[in-house]
């Protein structure tokens, strides 16, 4: 994590009451409690821009700012934050730092890696909230997976030039709150196939088409989602998770309640399961680790590919790591030449396959987890 606030460089205490002065005259805006949030943005495109700007000129306690892209020229027509000059650099870095010109007062801190390499569940569970300002499905399922496991309360966005959706659930505060994933239509499964083949396997040449946004639906989206947030406790606000929809050509909305589906994969993260950080030891050791139970049942964060095995020539091999790190190309078998590998993919492994598979080396992936007990552990690898 990168720091670019230092405390000798703050502006004294005064200074800072004058600042809030027009706050303070709001009777439900409660400017402690909006120094003492501490929240983490995801995406500082042009959703994140609107966002990161309202939270710093909110005075915003801590901002934390994860986008691993650099900014494009074409950036500059909906990026608040960017200036020319920016083009090239790291957006979260020149969105933190343009948030601590708003206001000194804001601690700003950004990650420019991939978010789920660099969120940790352990350091989520110190956030109020987490915004996901991300343009695609995959990235705000799997933030909402984070946010689900470390009960932090997710802000999620999506716009294209028209239309602006965003939705709250509050996750650290209701239990039988719906999820993302809870009312994802079909659709939104499909669109995320399209970039895979054999099911998980990257595809090699896909080319992602780009929705266009303005910075009209960017700064709804962004507005509507800070006012959220800042009126989180407000009696009059709306309860549970709740979706809006806004057109800003009929100026339609519709604000929508969104239900718990019990089939949805969420039912199967307890509200009060118990966190551990392990170092990413060989898998041999968590035989060790979570007593000799060798039927375990694991559940992985990450889908591990374990073998492939030619149809056409029976060659066989052991891969044992993480899907992530393949493409389509693996379906290709080294000595006939022909695409005739069948694939082992699981994210359900037994603690005594686990043990033999990964017995000298670090299990691949983000986080697993297991009941014992009618109780629920979540393990979080270290780096
Ligand atoms: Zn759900
Ligand atoms: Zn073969």
């Amino acid at each position: 994590m990168k720091d670019i606030d230092t405390a000798e460089e703050r502006p004294p205490g005064a200074l800072k009451e004058q600042r809030y002065q027009r706050h303070s005259l709001i009777d439900w805006f409660d400017q402690e409690q909006v120094k003492r949030a501490r929240v983490v943005v995801v995406g500082a495109g042009a959703t994140g821009n609107e966002v990161l700007k309202n939270l710093a000129l909110l005075g915003t306690g801590h901002i934390h700012v994860i986008d691993f892209d650099r900014i494009e020229t074409h950036n500059l027509t909906r990026s608040v934050l960017f200036k020319e000059e920016d083009t090239g650099r790291f957006k979260a870095e020149a969105a933190a730092e343009a948030c601590r010109a708003i206001d000194p007062k804001v601690y700003t801190t950004f990650e420019t890696g991939d978010l789920w390499e660099t969120l940790r569940i352990g350091d989520m569970k110190s956030y109020d909230a987490l915004f996901c300002c991300v343009d695609n499905y995959e990235a705000r399922i799997r933030l909402n997976e984070l946010c689900l496991w470390a009960r932090v309360d997710l802000y999620n966005t999506a716009i294209d030039s028209r239309y602006v959706c965003i939705e709250q659930y509050p996750f650290s505060r209701d239990r039988g709150c719906a999820c993302y994933q809870c009312n994802l239509p079909p659709s939104a499964y499909a669109k995320i196939r399209e970039r895979y083949s054999c099911g998980w396997l990257r595809k090699k040449a896909y080319e992602e088409k780009k929705i266009p946004t303005t910075a009209i639906t960017a700064s709804l989206a962004g507005s509507i989602l800070c006012s959220l947030f800042l009126q989180r406790n407000h009696p009059g606000g709306p309860q549970g998770a709740v979706r809006l929809y806004f057109d800003t050509i009929s100026l339609n909305s519709t604000v929508t309640h969104l239900s718990h589906q019990e089939e949805c994969f969420c039912s199967s993260i307890f509200h009060d399961s118990h966190y551990f950080k392990v170092k990413n030891v060989p898998g041999a050791d968590y035989a060790r680790l979570l007593g000799s139970e060798e039927s375990l049942v694991l559940s992985l964060s990450d889908k591990l590919v374990l073998d492939v095995t030619c149809r056409n020539c029976g060659l066989s091999r052991a891969i044992d790591d993480n899907v992530r790190r393949f493409d389509e190309s693996l379906a290709l078998c080294g000595a006939c030449r022909t695409h005739s590998n069948d694939i082992t993919i699981k994210d359900i492994i037994t603690l005594d396959e686990l043990s033999m598979r990964f017995s000298r080396k670090a299990v691949p992936v983000k986080f697993m987890h297991f009941t014992r007990d009618d109780t629920q552990i979540l393990l979080e690898m270290e780096e």
